[in-house]
């Protein structure tokens, strides 16, 4: 038997309704404070991710599913959507629109190959924000209020901000030079990619998974002493909106974020609910000035994050949050016999053209099983097809819940199934 790709997993029907749930809270939130979808293509030229996520990035170095096209062009399937938002607003010149700021946000599968564990798949499903084109610390707190929001509406309670902030270039440039010198005695002890990190990105020291718990990270420089008045101001401004709008948040200096583009704002949110992993990254992000240079377009500021839609249906479940399903149907039709089935497959049809949800029987079942299915498909009503209630143009309709049964005109049907159906939903409330 063929089995799914390592890493990959299938949504089936009985589950999908928790992600239609997550998808819709993610786009009423994110229309709510204006910003627009955009679909990129799932695989990109290779250079826009080795320029747009950083050369010395696991993303980039470990991580790329990247291989050569028919026509002999490298090609990789997405690791993450801001690299693509990005390259699209720079070739569609979306820099130019007199609006200024672009409000973007995408939805989608992105791909990694990452060692297997819970929570971390091959490929993921993430969905992002990026804010193009304003230096405003008002920006950064509107990103970040939108994402803790999506949370809030979720109902996830035991989620926390994490935030910090990586100062401007001048600011990140003399911190990267203490960080050097503070790191360079005790380098031979650090693993193998800290090791490069030291000239690459020292930064990213900080983030270590593996040295994470070495002595030497304890005494390390913090950021905030090498914060020039600028970026000291623009974190006091984010922090202060923050206030404002009150989303609690915990300063963490060690905050670094994987990708290399970060200036200024960074955050993540950290669930730590029980089952799920201590302090579970879902997500977070930051400002990214130079970003969009780097991918070939103008000097422009820029803002976004990514969360892990992956990891918060597991955040939902492990929180028992009740999604709402709606799987069951309207109206099941129950056809008496062989000769009425064909009359009630027209029936049928014509509910479904009425918005009216509806299911009819196809295996020839007797009517007592067509009761049993109606309840196993959750049917609010049953219409009762019989030979001749047809010759009189009646129906018979029966309320499953009350087991109250009726005939009808065929002529009013529709306004009577309509009817009931309000009814139904009004005595539920
Ligand atoms: P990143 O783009 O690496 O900043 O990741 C943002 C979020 O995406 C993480 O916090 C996770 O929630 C999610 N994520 C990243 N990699 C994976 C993965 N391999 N499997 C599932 N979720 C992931």
């Amino acid at each position: 038997m063929i089995q799914s790709a390592k890493g990959t997993y299938d949504i089936l029907p009985k589950d999908v309704y928790k992600w239609h749930y997550l998808e819709s809270i993610i786009k009423k939130t994110c229309e709510l404070y204006n910003y627009k979808e955009m679909r990129t293509p799932i695989f990109e030229s290779t250079d826009l991710f080795v320029r747009g996520v950083g050369e010395s990035t696991d993303i980039v170095t470990k991580e790329m599913y990247t291989f050569l096209d028919k026509g002999g062009r490298s090609i990789t399937l997405r690791p993450e959507g801001t690299a693509g938002v990005v390259r699209s607003y720079v070739e569609h010149k979306l820099y130019a629109d007199p609006n200024q700021l672009s409000k973007l946000y995408y939805v989608g599968p992105m791909f990694r190959y990452e060692r297997m564990q819970k929570g971390r798949y091959r490929q993921l499903h993430q969905f992002g924000v990026e804010a193009l084109g304003a230096y405003d610390p008002a920006v950064d707190a509107e990103v970040i209020a939108l994402s803790v929001n999506i949370f809030k509406q979720l109902g996830l309670k035991q989620v926390k901000v994490a935030i910090n902030t990586l100062g401007d270039s001048e600011s990140r440039s003399n911190y990267r030079k203490a960080l050097i010198n503070y790191f360079k005695p005790h380098v031979h002890e650090l693993c193998a990619d800290c090791k490069k990190r030291l000239e690459q990105n020292p930064l990213r020291i900080l983030d270590c998974k593996v040295d994470k718990k070495h002595k030497a990270m304890l005494g390390a420089p913090n950021m905030i002493d090498y914060l020039n008045e600028e970026s000291k101001q623009f974190f006091n401004q984010v922090l202060e909106y923050l206030n404002d709008f009150k989303i609690e948040y915990e300063i963490d200096t060690n905050l670094v974020r994987g990708l290399d583009y970060y200036n200024h704002t960074v955050y993540e949110i950290l669930s730590n609910v029980k089952g799920f992993g201590a302090h579970t990254a879902l997500g977070g992000g930051g400002r990214y000035d130079g970003l969009v240079e780097e991918i070939g377009g103008p000097n422009t500021p820029g803002v976004g994050f990514a969360f892990g839609m992956d990891r918060l249906i597991l955040a939902l479940e492990a929180e028992n949050i009740d999604i709402p399903c709606n799987d069951d149907v309207d109206v099941y039709i129950i056809s008496m016999s062989d000769k009425t089935k064909r009359y009630a497959t027209k029936i049928l049809e014509k509910l479904r053209k009425n918005d009216i949800k509806c299911e009819e029987d196809y295996f020839k079942r007797k009517v007592k099983a067509q009761f049993k299915q109606a309840d196993r498909l959750k049917a609010k009503f049953a219409l009762i097809v019989g030979e001749e209630e047809i010759l009189e143009n009646k129906i018979s309709i029966k309320n499953m819940k009350t087991e109250k049964q009726e005939t009808i005109d065929l002529i009013n049907l529709i306004q009577e199934i309509k009817d009931r159906l309000e009814d139904y939903d009004d005595s539920k409330t």
